[in-house]
C-alpha cells in the first residue's frame, strides 16, 4: 500500500491504543523518512505539561483513579492546548506535523481539520484499523497496559466511526491493518 504524504500540513493518526500508531511513527522515523520533530504526541505534551503522562490511570484503584479523573481532564486540557498551538504554527510555517493520539471522536478530529483549513494547507488521515483481540493480546504485553476496558471502548468507538473518517473532509484517507508493506511517498515542495 501507498501511502502518499502531503509536503506540508497534517498527518492525522487515528485509532484506538494499541493499534500501533507510536510504533508505525518510530519506524518512519529510524527509516529517516520523517523526522522525529515533525512529530507531536498527546502523551508527550501531558509529561511536558505536568511531568506525568497519566497513562495507567484507569488501572489505579476506584478511589484513587476517581481522584485522577479531575486532574486528568484538566491536564489534558492544557497538554492539547500547548499541542494545537505548536501545530497551527507549524502549519504557518509550510511545515508537516505527524499528531499521534487516538483522535477516535468526531470533534477531535474536526479540530485539526479546521487547523489545516485556516492555514491553506492538507491535512490526510491514516487509521490504524486492527482486531480487538490483536489489541488486547498487545494491551497484556505492554509495560503499562492501559486496560481491557478502555481498549474495547475504544474499539467499538474506532468501529462506530470509520464511515466517518471516510468523508470528513481529508485530502486522503489511508485505513492500515499491518505495517510491513506500507511505502511511504512524501511530496517535494516543488510544483
Ligand atoms: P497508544 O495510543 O496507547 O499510545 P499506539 O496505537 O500508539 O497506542 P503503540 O504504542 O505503537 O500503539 O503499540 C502498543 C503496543 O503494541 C506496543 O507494545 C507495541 O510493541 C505493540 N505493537 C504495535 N504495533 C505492533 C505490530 N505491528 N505488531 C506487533 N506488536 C505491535
Amino acid at each position: 500500500m501507498k501511502i502518499t504524504l502531503p509536503y506540508a500540513g497534517i498527518v492525522l493518526l487515528i485509532g484506538p491504543s494499541n493499534s500501533g500508531k507510536s510504533t508505525f511513527i518510530q519506524r518512519l522515523i529510524e527509516e529517516n523518512k520523517i523526522h522525529a520533530s515533525e512529530v507531536v504526541s498527546s502523551d508527550d505534551f501531558r509529561v511536558l505539561v505536568s511531568d506525568t503522562d497519566f497513562i495507567d490511570w484507569k488501572q489505579r484503584p476506584k478511589d484513587e483513579a476517581d481522584n485522577l479523573y479531575d486532574q486528568y481532564q484538566i491536564i489534558s486540557r492544557e497538554a492539547f492546548s500547548m499541542m494545537d498551538l505548536l501545530i497551527e504554527k507549524r502549519c504557518k510555517l509550510n511545515k508537516l506535523t505527524f499528531v499521534d493520539a487516538t483522535h477516535l471522536h468526531a470533534d477531535d478530529r474536526k479540530r485539526y481539520i479546521e487547523i489545516a483549513r485556516n492555514n491553506h494547507v492538507p491535512i490526510v488521515a491514516v487509521a490504524f484499523d486492527v482486531n480487538q483481540e490483536t489489541l488486547l493480546e498487545r494491551d497484556d504485553l505492554r509495560e503499562k497496559p492501559r486496560g481491557k476496558r478502555r481498549i474495547r471502548q475504544q474499539f467499538q468507538t474506532f468501529k462506530r466511526e470509520k464511515r466517518f473518517i471516510k468523508k470528513e473532509g481529508y485530502m486522503a484517507s489511508f485505513f492500515i491493518s499491518g505495517t510491513n508493506d506500507i511505502e511511504i511517498i512524501r511530496r517535494t515542495n516543488n510544483p
